[in-house]
Order: structure tokens, then sequence, then C-alpha cells
């Protein structure tokens, strides 16, 4: 038997090795999968979100182990898990409220004896295909829409996030939803491939570009739906209006919230001239009272590199930027052993020709330039083959939608950042995937919309 082998980031201590799945036992489950679907389907809405409503209590009620469980096999610190978890529980409202009204049945036309309709029907059986970094929200932003609208889910949590991904099965197990409805599957990409050989309706996947990409490769034959949420290199722009401390401390806590592991966290600053030394300083201010170390402590801000490659990826940035003549403000290394860690890092001076400028970061690490002006912003703002989100701060609301407008990005922010909502869809343009999670849009993407055309009889 296969097993997968946990460890804690920031010790390097072995959690657990637990029994994985293999390519028998994944054709094995989805089949069982397949057969559970239509009863699943045939439910009233209200026995799914019954099952919803309980999964929330249990999340309330266990928030504190689940805090734990997540800190220790991710690194992230304490108090970012519990903003999660609670983070969580507006999502799971917006999707019992909203889900009624997305998929109800809508008659389009209606004339002369010809009736034209839309009904919501679920794809079927789906694939959850998840990263490690905010594993209740991508997790759940996939698999409660997806319950509530009548798929099952063949859901395979990160290798780097397993135990809390069993835990979310574990909670809707209990609140009733069936086992063969949500199914967990353990492993890394090996069991992600097996997944995708199976016979679904639709493939469902948050992670990297590169593993996006053999995605794409993997299914592209099949012409299965396929949603790719994917990377960025989110950047901001600070105009000459904005109040530099402010903005400098609401960027850097975008750039090191969950220790710069966000898709969505500030990853490129863009700042004109003329308040660029005083929103230099104060960032670099900031940055410096935020406290590195055990993510289960209080006061820890920047937890561990939850994957070990990442810290080669962060190193080379460095040194590439260093060579570059970038100027160093701040970190620059990794931290002491056991574990993985790396300082907080702050770099101005920096340019295109940067790999820590053009390729995601995804650690504690940030890159501050200076521009002339709203056009050269939005010229670099646009220098990229990512697009998922770009923000600025200015105190003109008209300067503001000027920028963004041109902007290319899913989501795009005014005087605020690194921020997700329920409410608005969650999407990228280019290399950051395709198709949205969230909002209305985030439930009928479980759906096929059938047209019904029908004539009564003369
Ligand atoms: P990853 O691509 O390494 O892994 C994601 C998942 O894919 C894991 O479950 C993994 O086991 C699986 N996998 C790996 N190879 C596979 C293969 N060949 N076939 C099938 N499955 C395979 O990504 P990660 O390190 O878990 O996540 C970090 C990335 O996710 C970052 O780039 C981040 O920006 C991105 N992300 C994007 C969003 C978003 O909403 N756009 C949200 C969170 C994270």
């Amino acid at each position: 038997m296969t097993t997968l082998s946990i460890h804690n980031p920031a010790t390097g201590e072995l959690i657990i090795a637990l029994p994985a799945d293999d390519a028998a036992s994944v054709a094995a489950k989805a089949a069982a999968a397949r057969a559970a679907q239509p009863l699943w389907a045939a439910f009233p809405l209200a026995r799914r979100k019954a099952c919803i409503e309980g999964f929330r209590t249990g999340v309330v009620r266990d928030l504190e182990l689940l805090a734990a469980t997540m800190t220790r096999e991710t690194g992230k610190p304490i108090k970012m898990s519990r903003n999660e978890l609670n983070g969580l529980l507006p999502r799971i409202d917006f999707f019992l409220q909203e889900t009624e009204r997305s998929i109800a049945g809508e008659t389009v036309f209606d004339e002369g004896g010809m009736r034209e309709q839309i009904q919501h029907e679920p794809l079927g059986v789906v694939a959850n295909i998840s990263a490690w970094n905010y594993p209740w929200f991508v997790g759940c932003n996939v698999i409660l829409p997806a319950l509530l609208t009548g798929n099952a889910v063949l859901y395979k949590p990160s290798e780097y996030a397993t135990l809390t991904g069993l835990e979310i099965c574990r909670l809707l197990h209990e609140a009733g939803v069936p086992r063969d409805i949500l199914v967990g599957l353990v492993g890394g990409g090996e069991v992600g491939q097996a997944l995708l050989e199976q016979e679904v309706d639709g493939v469902f996947f948050t992670g990297s570009h590169a593993t996006g990409q053999r995605i794409a490769q993997a299914v592209g034959q099949r012409f299965v739906k396929l949603q790719l949420e994917l990377g960025g290199k989110d950047p901001t722009y600070v105009a000459d209006d904005a109040d530099p401390k402010a903005a400098a401390e609401s960027l850097a806590d975008g750039a090191m919230y969950n220790t710069g592991q966000s898709c969505c966290s500030v990853e490129r600053i863009y700042v004109h001239e003329r308040s660029y030394d005083a929103f230099v300083d104060a960032f670099v201010q900031t940055v410096k009272s935020y406290r590195m170390g055990d993510p289960a402590s209080e006061d820890t801000y920047i937890g561990a590199i939850t994957r070990a490659p990442q810290l080669d990826v962060l190193a080379a940035q460095v040194a590439d930027a260093k060579a570059q003549g970038a100027k160093l403000l701040l970190g620059g290394h990794r931290g002491e052993g056991p574990g993985n860690w790396f300082e907080a890092t702050v770099f101005s001076d920096v340019n295109h020709s940067m790999e820590l400028m053009r390729e995601e970061s995804f650690g504690p690490l940030i890159g501050i330039q200076k521009v002339r002006d709203d056009d050269e912003a939005v010229r670099l703002m646009n220098d990229t083959r990512y697009g998922l989100t770009a923000g600025v701060y200015t105190r003109d609301e008209a300067r503001a939608k000027r920028v963004l407008s041109q902007v290319k990005a899913g989501s795009v922010y005014w005087n605020c950042c690194d921020r997700v909502s329920p409410r608005l869809p969650w999407s990228g343009v280019g290399d950051s995937g395709v198709g949205l999670t969230l909002s209305r849009y985030g439930i009928q993407t479980f759906t096929r919309p059938k047209a019904w055309h029908l004539r009564q009889p003369a």
C-alpha cells in the first residue's frame, strides 16, 4: 500500500503517514460517485442545504481544532488559520442564500403557444483538484456550490493540506452528505492524474500555472468543462495623491499576509516618483514590525514556507534582483532550520528585467518600482502574462477608475488589496486561468443550462 507522509513545514517533523489512493481506488470511487449522483440530484434543494448548514455548525464547533490542524500541516500562523475559518462562514451563508435564486428555472419567451425555458441541471460528477495555501477557501469554493447544485465531487486536496481536506470531508459527511457524493482522495500529483483519467463531467483546478497546463493537456481531448484558477503577479500602483503611510501599511499586509502565499498577494508595487521615498520608508518600517516564528504562536505574522522547493525560487529571485542592481532594504535570506523559513524581503529600485517583477514569488518577497505617471504605471501593470488582480491607491475615484479600466485583470481594487468576496466573481485573465468561482456565476458554473423549446399543440 502506498502512503502519503505529511510533515510540519515549521519543524520538518513527520506528522503522520496516511494510506494513499492509487489508480484502482480512484477508479472505484469514481464509479461509486457516478452511481450515487442521480439520487443526490433528485433530492429537494432544502435537503442538500440542510447538509451544508450542518457543515457550517461543525466548522464553528471545531474551529480551534481545525485551525490547529491547518497551522500544523501548512505553517500558516494560527491567527490567520482562524481568520480563514471565520471568513469561510459568510461564504457558506452566501451559497446557502443564493443557490436557489441562481439556478431557478426561467421562462424567457411565451407567445403564440411557444414557450422557451432555461433549466439548470447539475454537471454530474466533478473533479476538484485543489491547492494548499487557503485550503478551506479554495476547497469549499468548489465543493459547496457543486454539492448544492446536485453534483457529486471527487476532491483531491493538496498533498500539503490533506489533513485539512479530510476534515472538510468529515464535517460534510457528519452533516449528511453521502460518502459516495463527496469523496476525498489522498495523494500527490499522481493521484490527481489518475482522477483526470476517470469519466468526469467537469474538472475544477486551483494551483500553479505549470500544473494547470498539464491538466489542460490531459483533459483537452475530452471536451470536459475545465476551470483553472492559477497564479498571479498582482500589481498595485500608489498615485501621488495617496497617503503614502496608509498605502504602505495596507500594501505591506497585502504582500506579506499568509507569508506571501496567496494567489492575490500583492506581488509588484509601482509608486509615483513624488511619494516614492515616503512610501518606501513607511513600507519597510511596517514590514520590520512583522514577527517571523512558530506558526502556533499568537504573535507570529510570518510563518513557514509550506513547500520546501519554493525556498529555491525565492533565493533565485533575490540573487537575480541583487545581480541586476536592485536595492535590498530588508531580509533576503533563508531563516535557520529545521523547517522552511524565508525572511520578509523588500527590494526597491527594481525593474522588469528582474525575475521578481515577472514570475510569481509566492513568498514574503516584494519589489517596489518608481514610476513617472499613471500611464507608465498602467503600462507596467499590464506587462505580464498573468491577470488575476490589480489595484490603485489614490484619493480620486475617477482617476482610480481610469487606471483600473485599462488594466487586464479579473479583479481590481481601489484603496484595498488581497481581498476576495463571495458576492463577486473570482477569475483570472491570460495565464491566471479560465472560468470562475464565487458569485452567482460561480454557482451556475456547476450546472448545464438546458434549453427547452415547448410548443403547445394547436
Ligand atoms: P500545484 O500546481 O503544485 O498543485 C495543485 C494541485 O494539483 C495539488 O493538489 C497537486 O497534487 C495537483 N497536481 C500536481 N500535479 C498534477 C498533475 N500532473 N495532474 C493532476 N493534478 C496534479 O499548486 P500549489 O502549490 O498547491 O498551489 C499554489 C499555486 O496555486 C500558486 O500558483 C497560487 O497562485 C495558485 N492559487 C490560485 C488561486 C486562484 O484562485 N487563482 C487560489 C489559490 C492558489
